[in-house]
């Protein structure tokens, strides 16, 4: 299964993304978490995303789209993978859309985490005094809430037009509580096997 987890900055996307892949045993791609790792090993990528990152920017999509790409080539995303943070933008989805069509595949599940923006400026404020991101300050987060809204959300309506089955799931509360409202969803819609 293709699954993407989507949702605004703070919602809980790489948390949640790491615990559904475990559970349906897929690889987790975390974009965000590549370009992290490009900027800890201070390679040419890394250097270019890195002051685009702390202001709340996007790096370019040819860039993230190469990364991507060579991590969906890899033998083991034959049998699926859960995209985390990627695509981020309309373009980043075609592009992904064509590159899934040469495999084959196709987007199959999108999982939507929903939180109020009141809650998302709460986490990332608290989390910017206990995992130090650069990016985790109050200017870069009202930035990436614009962007966010600007060149993310058309990404949900771009697949939603394609007729791909997106669950909406309340991402307020419990940690392991959201964990089975997705799983639970998948369930429902029979995208993965079993019964609650
Ligand atoms: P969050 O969802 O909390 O903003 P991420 O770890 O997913 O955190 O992303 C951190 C930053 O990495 C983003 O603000 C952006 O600058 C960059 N980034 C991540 N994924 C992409 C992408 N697909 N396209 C462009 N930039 C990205």
């Amino acid at each position: 299964m293709i699954a993407l987890m989507f949702g605004p900055p703070g919602s809980g996307k790489g948390t949640q993304a790491s615990r559904v892949a475990v559970l349906l045993g897929i690889p987790h791609i975390a974009a965000g978490d590549m370009l992290r790792d490009e900027v800890a090993h201070d390679t040419a990528l890394g250097h270019e995303a890195k002051p685009i990152m702390d202001a709340g920017g996007l790096v370019p999509d040819d860039l993230v789209v190469r990364m991507i790409e060579s991590s969906l080539n890899q033998p083991d995303a034959g049998k699926g993978v859960l995209l985390d943070g990627f695509p981020r933008t309309v373009p980043q989805a075609i592009t992904l859309d064509a590159m899934l069509a040469r495999l084959n595949e196709k987007v199959d599940e999108v999982i939507s985490l929903e939180v109020p923006d009141d809650e998302l400026k709460t986490r990332i404020l608290k989390r910017a005094t206990t995992e130090g991101r650069s990016d985790d300050t109050a200017e870069g987060l009202a930035q990436r809430l614009v962007v966010y809204r600007q060149e993310t959300a058309p990404v949900l309506e771009h697949y939603s037009a394609a007729g791909t089955r997106i669950d909406a799931i309340n991402g307020v509360g419990d940690i392991d509580a959201i964990t089975d409202r997705i799983m639970e969803a998948l369930r429902q819609n029979g995208a993965v096997a079993g019964t609650a």
